[in-house]
């Protein structure tokens, strides 16, 4: 008997970590944010001086990531080896870096077990790429959200601003259609929508009106 997964994929900036938390808040559910260890692992990398352009060298620290989450308040604090880093993986950098390693079969495979531990009662809101593709492929939901590119440099510039980040929007644009190609074109898990994934674009869709849509078509299908 397995817990219940809703699985949220998309590109970059197109709002699934704010309607993941959303979510997982409003159902009391627990929350994977996969994109935080591919964040963590390219900081590790830095850390360990590990070459990030090696998939050898990436699949051993990958396997013995030290990377824990821990819920303070509303926030979820991402901890990598005792230190808090939840801010610094938040970089357009380490982003970058981050699409990089992900780029790497081995360095995938190496992850899928340390994600789908997550899946515990009473249930999952998975937060990624790949979640209803690869990760999650039975899930019981499956949300592809979707947006402009210039929309989501929009947005994710409003938010590094919000956090004292100092950033430029053409310089986001141009980060996030890079990071856009290398998701979608790799082999391996490749960014798209699974078959059986409802396509919300919200390029024109409030948080709120995203988050209603979302729910009850979870509920539809739940
Ligand atoms: O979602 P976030 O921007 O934090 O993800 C950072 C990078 O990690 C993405 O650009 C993507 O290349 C990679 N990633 C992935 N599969 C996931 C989540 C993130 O390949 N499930």
């Amino acid at each position: 008997n397995v817990a219940p997964v809703i699985t949220i994929d998309g590109p970059s900036g197109a709002g699934k970590g704010t309607l993941c938390q959303l979510l997982a808040a409003k159902l009391g559910w627990h929350l994977l944010d996969s994109g935080a260890i591919y964040r963590v692992l390219s900081l590790a990398a830095l850390h360990h001086d590990v070459d990030i352009d090696s998939e050898s060298a990436l699949v051993p620290l990958a396997a013995n990531l030290d990377v824990r989450f821990q819920i303070d308040g509303h926030q979820a604090k991402v901890i990598l080896e005792g230190e808090d880093v939840s801010r610094t993986i938040r970089t357009e950098q380490v982003g970058n870096a981050a699409s990089k390693i992900a780029a790497f079969p081995r360095v995938r495979e190496a992850l899928l077990r340390r994600q789908r531990a997550f899946r515990n009662g009473p249930g999952l809101i998975a937060d990624g790429r790949d979640m209803g593709t690869v990760v999650f492929p039975d899930a019981n939901v499956k949300i592809f959200l979707d947006a402009s590119a210039e929309e989501r440099a929009q947005r994710r510039y409003k938010q590094l601003q919000d956090k004292g980040f100092d950033a430029k929007f053409e310089c986001l644009l141009a980060e996030i259609q890079e990071r856009d190609d290398r998701d979608r074109n790799r082999l391996v898990a490749p960014l798209k929508a699974a078959e059986d994934a409802l396509v919300v674009d919200s390029t024109t869709m409030s948080i709120d009106d995203v988050l209603a849509a979302v729910l009850v078509y979870a509920e539809q299908q739940l």
